[in-house]
């Protein structure tokens, strides 16, 4: 019942594909490997990172330090990287409290393997399947 309704909220009222299920584990991965998207699409260059640093502080705060077929990949400065701690956590920024979200697939990401969330669909293969059956005897 309860997850019924879950799935209902997530997915008729919220549109959402996924539900985020499991805990932080500290390892600190996630910020340490960290693709931007800006509007919709992932940063490549770097000359438009060094711009957009000007208008939003969190990006002041990243570092270049690779560049792989997805685009520019960054790693946080606020990441102690003895304890794996986040050195700003109580005011760490929107983005990092709500992560991981399912935007992060359709940007072509992935969670690290050590993370401690898992994405779990909300609808079964079988249950969009039948949806799909089921519109085209409608038409
Ligand atoms: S601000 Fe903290 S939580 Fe966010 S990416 Fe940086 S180290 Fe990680
Ligand atoms: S990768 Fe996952 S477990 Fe590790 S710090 Fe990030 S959210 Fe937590």
């Amino acid at each position: 019942m309860l997850l019924g309704l879950k799935k209902f909220i997530l997915g008729k009222i919220f549109k959402k594909h996924y539900y985020r299920t499991g805990n932080c584990k500290g390892c600190g991965e996630c910020c340490t490997h960290i693709y931007v998207k800006h509007f919709k699409h992932v940063l490549k260059d770097e000359e438009e990172f060094k711009k957009l640093q000007f208008l939003f502080k969190f990006y002041s705060d990243l570092e270049i330090i690779d560049k792989d077929d997805l685009g520019l990949v960054f790693k946080c400065k606020n990441l102690d990287s003895e304890t794996k701690k986040c050195k700003i956590h109580f005011w760490r920024p929107g983005i990092c409290r709500r992560y991981p979200q399912e935007e992060l697939f359709s940007m072509g990401g992935k969670l690290s393997d050590n993370c401690g969330y898992k994405m779990e669909p909300i609808y079964s293969f079988e249950e969009i399947l039948t949806k799909e059956q089921s519109k085209r005897k409608i038409k």
